[in-house]
């Protein structure tokens, strides 16, 4: 569409890097999804131009200039969706203490870390009704841009990140110093959703959100024509994300240099995994949450690099990212010139906002730690006594054989089933235990299955189970020698 049909144009040339520098944002190829579009008029028609979700969340943001072609246009209106925009709004709870963000039911406390649900220390409020899913930006020509604009979006805008898992698709683990002490807790994530929020401009203390002719799309106190009844106060614009995440929360951090410690340490795990995986600098990135408790890495590539996931399988994946941290930090051969940091190891043109607080010995001797930790795993956040004593209270009350075989597994150290007498939908079948992600199904016949009927129906179900899902069927009876056929489990 637009005068200049035809013409190929990437969807970054009309942009001088400069600019967004100087607008405090860098352009972030980190997310090729589904990229967000303005129309800017030209002419007789105009012209779509499209960024990344997280830029054009503040780039096609209510009343930011845009530059094109050496004009200047303001974003003034949003695309109003066929159901209207009352019908497009969501509803969020977000804890700030860790980022999760809670969709439609707003509880008192946040399902990932307890911690009450309230305002930040910024004022940023925790409960929204109005968070609007970003749509096709429309902007206007504006030559010129009063000082009072230009001041105000001097400051850009109030963005805050939140994330939530995907339902059953949560590993924990912890990374233990050699002398025990607790360094790290990770929880991987896949297919994890992240939000960012814009909730206005940061100059604009007397207002949160944006206002919003909700029947004309149009951004902002329309004054030209009042019509109060469309006007919606407090809108928030929104965008999405499926990725797999890591989420980190650092423990013992020490109380001295604690911000400029964080912060180091969130660019040096994110560089050191990326040379021990072969990243690229763009597949891997990462985020300080909740005041710098915790630290959100996420797989930006699309499709994910599936690096997150395998940090927690193996005991010593810490110790050779310490290794290459150290490595990376010049402590393995020392280069006089670096003081703190130097684009050499730490500091990127991403990071220029953090550079002051990037230092490198601050984390020297927690690095050291790490050279000799260990990963321990969790499931699903509880520790192998709590599995254990949950996976008992789940099994049939009426079969002590089942229990006899959960001990057994338990105390041979085997790796605990994921649920006990859990529904397998797909074949409509309940095995005494399963293991999801290996798909194994294990069946523990004491003597009431031992009736010729039982046995019958028992097989019917178990082919049930094996025609209708990939789970392979493990049957343990009470009066054969199961205890060897338990061998198996030792390489789940
Ligand atoms: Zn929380
Ligand atoms: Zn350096």
């Amino acid at each position: 569409m637009g005068h200049n049909q035809g013409r190929s144009h990437s969807e970054f040339e009309f942009y001088p890097y400069r600019y967004f520098a100087a607008e405090g944002f860098l352009p972030g190829f980190n997310f090729p999804r589904l990229p967000v579009r303005a129309f800017i008029p030209a002419g007789e028609g105009g012209d779509f131009i499209s960024r990344p979700r997280t830029v054009a969340l503040r780039e096609f943001a209510p009343s930011n200039i845009v530059y094109y072609e050496g004009s200047k246009f303001m974003v003034t209106k949003t695309k109003v969706p066929v159901g209207g925009i009352e019908s497009e709004y969501q509803r969020v709870s977000v804890c700030f203490s860790c980022g999760y963000f809670h969709e439609s039911d707003f509880p008192d406390t946040c399902q990932n870390c307890n911690a009450e649900i309230k305002p930040d220390t910024y004022g940023n409020l925790a409960r929204l009704n109005r968070v609007l899913p970003m749509e096709t930006a429309i902007a206007r020509r504006r030559e010129r841009i009063t000082c009072d604009e230009e001041e105000r979006l001097k400051y850009g805008y109030k963005i805050t990140t939140h994330f939530r898992y995907d339902t059953q698709k949560q590993e924990s683990a912890n990374v233990q110093a050699a002398d025990g002490t607790p360094l790290l807790k990770l929880t991987y994530g896949a297919t994890a959703k992240i939000w960012r929020i814009n909730r206005g401009l940061k100059k604009n203390t007397e207002e949160r959100g944006f206002k919003l002719d909700a029947k004309t799309g149009l951004w902002g106190d329309n004054k030209n024509q009042p019509s109060t009844e469309n006007l919606h106060t407090e809108v928030n614009l929104m965008v999405d994300d499926t990725c797999n995440i890591l989420v980190i929360e650092l423990l013992n951090v020490p109380l001295e240099n604690r911000e400029a410690f964080i912060t180091t340490l969130q660019y040096t795990l994110e560089t050191s995994i990326q040379a021990v995986y072969k990243l690229e600098a763009d597949e891997l990135d990462s985020e300080r949450l909740g005041e710098g408790k915790y630290l959100l890495f996420w797989e930006a590539a699309e499709g994910g690099a599936g690096v997150l996931s395998q940090l927690l399988e193996q005991p010593t994946t810490f110790q050779k990212i310490a290794n290459a941290a150290l490595d990376i930090c010049h402590f393995l051969e020392p280069k006089e010139s670096c003081v703190q940091a130097c684009y050499e190891c730490l500091l990127s043109y991403r990071n220029q906002f953090d550079h002051a607080l990037i230092n490198r010995h601050l984390i020297k001797p927690w690095l050291e730690q790490l050279l000799e930790s260990q990963v321990i795993r969790q499931f699903k956040g509880l520790s192998r006594d709590e599995q254990y004593q949950k996976l008992l209270a789940q099994t049939d009350s009426n079969s002590n054989f089942e229990r006899t075989v959960l001990q057994e597994i338990y105390q041979r150290g085997y790796k605990l089933p994921d649920a006990a007498q859990e529904l397998i939908p797909e074949a409509n079948c309940k095995p005494d235990f399963i293991y999801k992600e290996q798909a194994v199904a294990i069946f523990c016949d004491g003597s009431i299955h031992d009736s010729p009927n039982q046995r019958k129906q028992d097989q019917i179900e178990r082919d049930n189970l094996r025609y209708n899902s990939d789970y392979t069927v493990l049957t343990l009876r009470h009066d054969e020698d199961w205890q060897a056929i338990l061998v198996i489990l030792a390489d789940v």
